[in-house]
C-alpha cells in the first residue's frame, strides 16, 4: 500500500454542518481504548495459598437460613430435598440450622413438621407476625396472641424482616421497630424467652444515589427496586436508631441484628454492642463486609465474642459458599473471592481471613446460638 497508510473512508455529510468524519481513524481509536468496562472481568495475578476448611472447626449452628416456602414465590420448598440438606450438614460440620421461614398458623405447622419434629436437634424454626393486623383496633393484642400460639406450637424465635420499617404502614404512619404498637410484642418475646432476629434496613449503598460512585452500582442496575435512594441516608439512620430504641426499651428481650447490623461502620456497631447487652448480630452474608476489613472485624468479634452468631443466608445451601464463610472466619488467607461468579454480584472486592482464635470460634459457631435458643451445652457433631 503506498506510503504504508491504511485506507480511510472519509465521509463529508452533505446535509449536516460539522467536521468531516474519518471512519477508519474512529475505529482505530475505539479499538485502542480496549474492551468496554461493562465486560471487565479482571483475574488476580497473585499466587496465594488457599487454606479453605472443608467444614467448620467446631460444630456450627447456622443461625440464619431459609428453608421454608414463602420466599420461593412458587409454593415450593426452598430445599426440596431434605436428604441433601442433611448430607451438606454432615459434610460441613453443621450441627443445626435455624430456619427463619416459619410464618404462622398452618404454614408454621408445615415447617415444624418437615424440619424440627422430623429431625429433632437439627432444625429450629422461627415464626413471623402478620403486620397487617396492626390496622385492627386490637392489633397489638392479636400479634401477642399469635406469637404465644407460635411459640407454644414449637417456634424457637421471632424473625422480623426489613419490610417492617421500610414498608408497613398502619393507622396512617410507617411502622418502625420503636413504634408503641410493637412494644407488647417485644415484651412478650422477652417473657417467652425467645430471641427476636431483626433484618433492619439494607446495605448503606442502597440508600445512596445510584451513580458512578456507588460501590454496588452493578447490583442496583440489575435490581433497581432494591434502591432506597429516595429516602437516602436519613432513612437509613432513622431505621437503625429506631431498632436501637426498641432494644434499649426492652432490656429483657434478646435482639439479633441480621447481616451484621451495620457492618460498613464497625465503630458504630461496636458502640451499639457495648451499649446494649441484649443485642447480638448474625454474620449472614456479612462475610462480604467483615472480610474486606479483616483487622477491624477480628478486633470487633474478639472484643464481643459472646455477641456474634454464625449465619449464612445462603439459599439454597451450597457447600462452596459455606466454605468461604469458614475460610473468612478461620484462616489468615489473603484476597480471595467471596463468590464463584466471574463478577461478584454485590460489589467488586476481595475478602480476607480473620484468623479468629478457637475459643472465639466456639462461641461464634455454636455456644452463642445455643444460649439464645435456650439450649445450653449439649453434644453435637464432631469437633475438627
Ligand atoms: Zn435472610
Amino acid at each position: 500500500m503506498p506510503g504504508g497508510q491504511e485506507p480511510s473512508i472519509v465521509l463529508a455529510h452533505r446535509f449536516l454542518p460539522g467536521p468531516v468524519v474519518n471512519i477508519g481513524r474512529a475505529v482505530r481509536r475505539w479499538r485502542a481504548r480496549g474492551p468496554r468496562l461493562g465486560c471487565y472481568q479482571p483475574v488476580s495475578t497473585l499466587q496465594l495459598p488457599d487454606n479453605t476448611p472443608r467444614g467448620s472447626c467446631v460444630p456450627a449452628v447456622n443461625f440464619h437460613s431459609h428453608l421454608g416456602r414463602w420466599l420461593t414465590g412458587t409454593g415450593a420448598w426452598m430445599e426440596p430435598d431434605i436428604g441433601l440438606v442433611l448430607a451438606i450438614m454432615q459434610e460441613t460440620n453443621t450441627e443445626a440450622i435455624v430456619n427463619l421461614d416459619g410464618r404462622w398458623g398452618d404454614e408454621l405447622e408445615h415447617n415444624l413438621d418437615r424440619y424440627d419434629r422430623a429431625h429433632p436437634g437439627k432444625f429450629y424454626t422461627f415464626c413471623h407476625l402478620d403486620w397487617q393486623r396492626l390496622d385492627h383496633p386490637d392489633g397489638p393484642d392479636q400479634l401477642v396472641r399469635s406469637l404465644e400460639r407460635s411459640v407454644a406450637a414449637g417456634a424457637r424465635g421471632l424473625k422480623v424482616w426489613k419490610d417492617l420499617g421500610l414498608r408497613w404502614r398502619a393507622r396512617g404512619r410507617r411502622i418502625l421497630p420503636d413504634d408503641p404498637l410493637l412494644a407488647p410484642v417485644w415484651e412478650t418475646a422477652g417473657s417467652l424467652g425467645i430471641p427476636v432476629l431483626v433484618h433492619i434496613a439494607d446495605p448503606v449503598a442502597f440508600f445512596q444515589p445510584v451513580d458512578n460512585r456507588n460501590e454496588r452500582l452493578e447490583e442496583l442496575r440489575r435490581h433497581p427496586n432494591s434502591s432506597h435512594q429516595k429516602g437516602g441516608l436519613e432513612l437509613f439512620h432513622q431505621l437503625l436508631s429506631s431498632l436501637e430504641h426498641a432494644v434499649a426499651d426492652h432490656p429483657e428481650t434478646q435482639f439479633v441484628g441480621a447481616h451484621g447490623y451495620h457492618p460498613e461502620d464497625l465503630a458504630h456497631l461496636s458502640s451499639v454492642l457495648d451499649r446494649y447487652p441484649n443485642f447480638s448480630i448474625d454474620l449472614a452474608w456479612a462475610h462480604i463486609q467483615f472480610g474486606r476489613q479483616p483487622r477491624a472485624a477480628a478486633a470487633l468479634i474478639t472484643s464481643h465474642p459472646d455477641r456474634v452468631l454464625f449465619g449464612t443466608d445462603i439459599f439454597p445451601l451450597k457447600v462452596s459458599t459455606l466454605r468461604t464463610f469458614y475460610r473468612m472466619l478461620e484462616t489468615q488467607d489473603d484476597a480471595f473471592p467471596y463468590s464463584d461468579e466471574p463478577v461478584p454480584s454485590n460489589g467488586r472486592w476481595m475478602i480476607y481471613g480473620l484468623g479468629l482464635p478457637r475459643e472465639v470460634l466456639e462461641l461464634v459457631y455454636r455456644a452463642n446460638a445455643l444460649r439464645l435458643l435456650g439450649l445450653g451445652r449439649r453434644s453435637g457433631a464432631t469437633a475438627r
